[in-house]
């Protein structure tokens, strides 16, 4: 392996800095040369590439987004897209490829090794959603985010007697609310994988008045139900008499420091993407389980549905009574 390609694809997360920094760095280390490839495989088609040395990627570890940036393609999607892409991978002389991003870019990376080039997955989202590894990069980060957020939003809700319901991200995924949810003591958790019963929610609105309580955090995972959350508020209050209000903290949760979590995880993984690469490793992701970095056939990775995490969901029930 001479020439090793790297780029960041989907939604950014922090900690993806971190692990472009391991993978070329490492990468270097173990006498290869290392391009940059911006803007995804958006970037990748139109040949946004080019060589990256030690220095590209000092004094990025602490620093949220991507340095190479990011981005969807349509176009690479389709069988031309996939072949131009192909060429300037040849063209650029690229003989093995690392892809950071979440499951639509390990999807890609999949259709890159089918068409021969050596490909390697990272992980790297804040969602949390892929079956295959417990942890994706960026995802600590962001639960510290919402958790920051939480707090102050307590602070002014048991000022005024008031219930707040926070929307967060996840896609179909309730893993930012749920472990946000329970280090922030959450009063009620909505994820897609249990749904919405506002009933439950009123209920315990109202006990929890009842017993003195000045506030009350509801964390909902974007997307459950069919109400907005603002509709969704209304009816809370509707139903309880408690003045009730939304905050929904949108694109502030992919942003930041990454923590020392995700820089420590993001480097281990990009070491190991170039490990894997160096060995002859053709179409592998990197991921977490039992605290371990291990890898996997991306194809069978991919086949891995997310199972949710009931028995912590229990838990925060258990202690929100
Ligand atoms: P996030 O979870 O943060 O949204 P993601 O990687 O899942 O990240 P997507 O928008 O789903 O984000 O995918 C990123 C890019 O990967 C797409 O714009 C497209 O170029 C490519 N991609 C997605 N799905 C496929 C697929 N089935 N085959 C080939 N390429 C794909």
């Amino acid at each position: 392996m001479k020439k090793i390609g790297i780029l960041t694809s989907g939604g950014d997360a922090p900690g993806m800095n971190a692990a472009i920094r391991a993978v070329v760095r490492t990468g270097i280390y173990n006498k290869a040369e290392v391009m940059g490839i911006k803007e995804g495989y958006k970037g990748l088609i139109n040949g946004y590439i080019e060589e990256m040395n030690l220095s590209s990627v000092a004094d990025i570890i602490h620093k949220g987004g991507t340095i190479l940036r990011t981005a969807r393609s349509d176009e690479f999607k389709t069988e031309d897209g996939k072949k131009k892409a192909l060429d300037m991978l040849k063209k650029f002389k690229i003989d093995g490829l690392v892809v950071i991003g979440g499951d639509g870019s390990l999807k890609g990376a999949q259709s890159l090794s089918d068409l021969g080039i050596p490909t390697i997955g990272i992980p790297g989202t804040i969602d949390n959603d892929l079956g295959y590894t417990e942890y994706t990069i960026g995802f600590d980060t962001a639960i510290n985010t919402v958790l920051d957020a939480i707090s102050k939003i307590r602070d002014t809700s048991t000022s005024h007697g008031r219930a707040n319901i926070i929307e967060v991200m996840g896609r179909n995924c309730g893993d930012i609310a749920l472990h946000a949810g329970l280090a922030g003591g959450a009063e009620s958790i909505i994820v897609p994988e249990e749904g919405l019963n506002i009933e439950n929610v009123c209920k315990k609105l109202i006990q929890g008045k009842n017993r003195g309580k000045l506030h009350s955090i509801i964390m909902l995972a974007e997307g459950v139900g069919k109400r907005s959350p603002y509709e969704l508020g209304n009816d809370i209050e509707k139903n309880t008499g408690i003045e009730t209000r939304v905050t929904i903290l949108g694109h502030l949760q992919r942003g930041g420091s990454p923590t020392a979590m995700d820089r420590i995880i993001a480097s281990k993984m990009g070491a190991k993407a170039v490990g894997l690469l160096l060995r002859g490793a053709k179409s592998r992701t990197v991921g977490i389980r039992e605290n371990k970095v291990i890898d996997m056939d991306i194809d069978e990775a991919l086949c891995i549905e997310k199972v949710f995490d009931h028995a912590t969901y229990n838990l925060t029930k258990i202690l929100s009574i």
